[in-house]
């Protein structure tokens, strides 16, 4: 029987529902909307269920056509027995056995679990920018920091299951911001978007005459993003000033991505998220922090590259982890 899986990327404010096929192949996908903070966990799966019936009678498909369920979340996850174990602030998710009750939702179907960096990294792996390498080390940079490593084509789970927690822990940047984890200095924190803004935003008030302040003297910060960052850069002919300050901002994650390069030693870096929008800006800050902090003859040829596949990679990875029995040998 050909293989179709039906996948749920499960946020706070809704799920992307998707049915993926056996090569990759998204055959639907929709966004829906909804309150999963607010939620008890049998409301979210009777939503969770209630809209994929809902769409997979409008793309003209039946439950029984579908093969195998999978849902990715963020937070921490035991991914052999499909246990969410912890998801900072989010107490109606904690220690949620959400591979059987979505087993109970859809009886007769296998079901999986995972974590939603892993699942956007196996995405683009199996039908993104990743597809043809065998080993990857990769980045979300958005809202939040997240990230997953696939060596020699297997994702790498870890034996708790948070080996791709890139956004939590560590305190690189010797940072005092606290984060909701609890820790301090987390790269969710002060190198996600939000971060960065906070970042730029404190160096031009500390310091008035800041270098490249001059080049934002039109712009309202509050509404600063990355993609009105990168418009500034290329509008005045890529000033280093510019440069300079998204690097700083950003020197924490570029010096995680650095020591991870090193470490695993992977054919390519892929990052993805809100903060891809700096595009080339963002290639060349992380081929350059990887020639400044490693060895200049393993990095030259280093690839570095933009995700392509969006919102939808994260279904698309579920799918491929489901198809591949949660990725155990
Ligand atoms: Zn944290």
């Amino acid at each position: 029987m050909e293989e179709k899986i039906l996948s749920f990327d499960v946020t706070l404010t809704g799920a992307m529902i998707g049915v993926v096929d056996e090569t990759g192949n998204l055959i639907f996908g929709e966004k829906v909307q909804a309150d999963y903070v607010n939620l008890d966990r049998p409301q979210i799966i009777a939503s969770l269920k209630e809209n994929a019936l809902r769409l997979l009678e409008k793309y003209n498909l039946t439950l029984d056509e579908i093969t195998r369920v999978a849902a990715d979340v963020s937070g921490f996850i035991d991914h052999s027995m499909g246990i969410v174990k912890w998801i900072p602030l989010l107490s109606n998710f904690t220690e949620w056995n959400l591979k059987a009750d979505l087993a109970k939702a859809f009886p007769g179907k296998e079901t999986f679990v995972l974590n939603d960096g892993f699942a956007a990294a196996l995405g683009e792996f199996w039908a993104g920018s990743g597809v043809q390498y065998d080993s990857i080390l990769f980045y979300t940079l958005d809202s939040t920091v997240n990230g997953a490593i696939i060596s020699h084509g297997k994702l790498t789970i870890g034996s708790r299951g948070f080996a791709g927690a890139f956004g939590h822990g560590l305190n690189i940047g010797h940072s005092n911001v606290p984060c909701v984890c609890g820790l301090k200095g987390c790269l969710s924190t002060i190198c996600s978007e939000q971060g960065i803004f906070k970042f730029i935003m404190d160096e031009f008030k500390n310091n008035p005459s800041h270098p490249a302040a001059f080049y934002f003297n039109n712009v309202d910060l509050e509404k600063l993003d990355s993609g009105v960052i990168y418009d500034i850069y290329k509008k005045n002919n890529e000033p280093n000033e510019i440069y300079d300050l998204v690097k700083s901002a950003l020197w924490p994650v570029l010096k995680h991505m650095a020591i991870m390069f090193m470490a695993i030693d992977p054919d390519a870096i892929i990052f993805s998220g809100s903060i891809a929008r700096m595009d080339d800006l963002l290639i060349h800050l992380i081929k350059d922090a990887l020639k400044e902090l490693t060895f200049e003859r393993f990095t030259e040829n280093s690839i570095v590259e933009q995700a392509i596949l969006g919102p939808t990679a994260a279904m698309i990875g579920a799918g491929y982890f489901a198809l591949n029995d949660g990725m155990v040998d």
